[in-house]
């Protein structure tokens, strides 16, 4: 049953922790209750937000208009071959349960995207990523309703548009669908990722059996709780800004004045530059300003210690933009999505 509820406090449904308020909310936990929600509001007219774990959102205000938290459960498998499962996941489904399960199942594929906080559904968004993975390597389609018509539509890998840390969801279709279900096609004979040197290191040596999709997952797990601040503990949405892609060009320019810079080849003419390290270098990393500020350990991430607004977390992302725009001539984006 559908209840409609007003002036909810979103505190506990960001990561951020800030504490601001949605004129309306209403939590979604079937696509009975989407339908309903559809007959009795018309969503054109209303400014909506779908909302998963919050775990990707800065809330600069109170929002004014009507929240739907997608909470459809369910996991199952829809296709199978010698090779492949196909497996249809509600978008409500929490990721890193979802993680877990394809790893006790031996199904391989989103084992180095262990303990992504957040929801299923939020996840071709940003086409979330970690540790050399993404999730266009498994994806297979996804459902969503479309709030202009109200049809239900299906989106193969194509129509998605998938980037770095984005798809057509985030951009040109930023807010129109809601995601209802994603279908991924895993692997019945995994084939291990780790490459990346953190994983390697994090390996757990003492285990001499072959490597297993659990003995990646664990590693992952490892590494991410030690650089990774706990939202439990301390208010962040985990990566605030995207790594620059520059020209090669100026990578080279830049490497003459500045020796040290990483930066890792993305096509013949690009370079991927940690934004971590601009940052860092540009002296902001540990930096505090009153209830927000930049975590000591990861330049890349922002953090709210508590009673912080997002007005104050955008204000510091803006100097840190421009600063590092200043000393280096390189614009950062924001991974984050302000509301
Ligand atoms: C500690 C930490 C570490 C992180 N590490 C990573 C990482 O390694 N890699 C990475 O890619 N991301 C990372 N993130 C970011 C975040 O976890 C992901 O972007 C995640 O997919 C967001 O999921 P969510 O359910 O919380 O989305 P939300 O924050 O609720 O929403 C994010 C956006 O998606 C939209 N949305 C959500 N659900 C739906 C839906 N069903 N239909 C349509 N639109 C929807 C929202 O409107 C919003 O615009 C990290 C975050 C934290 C806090």
């Amino acid at each position: 049953m559908l209840t409609l509820q007003s002036n909810v406090s979103l505190r506990t449904l960001n990561t951020f922790g800030i504490d601001v308020s949605a004129r309306y909310f209403v939590e979604i936990n079937s696509d009975e209750d989407l339908q309903t929600l559809l007959q009795l509001t018309d969503l054109r007219h209303v400014p909506r937000l779908i909302l998963g774990g919050g775990s990707n959102v800065l809330f600069t205000r109170n929002f004014e208009g009507l929240v739907v938290k997608n909470c459809i459960k369910g996991i199952e498998v829809v296709q199978e071959n010698a090779e492949h499962s196909w497996v249809r996941v509600g978008a409500g489904e929490i990721w890193h349960e979802l993680v877990l399960y394809c790893v006790q199942k031996n199904w391989g594929g989103l084992e180095n995207l262990s303990l992504i906080p957040g929801t299923v559904g939020a996840a071709p968004m940003q086409n979330i990523g970690a540790y050399g993975v993404e999730i266009k390597e498994t994806f297979e389609q996804l459902e969503a309703i479309d709030t202009e018509t109200g049809q239900k539509c299906v989106f193969e890998h194509h129509d998605c548009h998938f980037g770095y840390r984005e798809s057509i969801f985030k951009y040109q279709a930023r807010g129109r669908y809601i995601i209802t279900h994603v279908t991924f096609r895993l692997n019945k004979t995994p084939v291990l990722n780790v490459a990346y040197g953190d994983i390697q290191k994090n390996l757990d040596v003492t285990d001499t059996r072959p490597l297993t999709l659990k003995s990646v997952s664990d590693a992952v797990i490892k590494i991410r709780r030690s650089k990774l601040p706990d939202p439990a503990e301390i208010g962040n949405a985990g990566s605030f800004f995207k790594n620059p892609e520059i020209s090669t060009q100026q990578y080279d320019a830049l490497k003459t004045e500045f020796a040290d810079m990483p930066g890792y080849p993305t096509a013949p003419n690009t370079v991927k530059v940690p934004a971590g390290w601009l940052i860092e270098q540009a002296g902001w990393k540990g930096k505090r300003f009153g209830s927000v500020g930049v975590h000591v350990r990861q330049a890349l991430v922002l953090v709210n210690y508590g009673g912080g607004t997002g007005g104050e977390i955008k204000a510091l992302s803006e100097k840190i933009q421009a600063s590092v725009y200043e000393k280096y001539g390189i614009e950062l984006n924001t991974e984050v999505n302000f509301v």
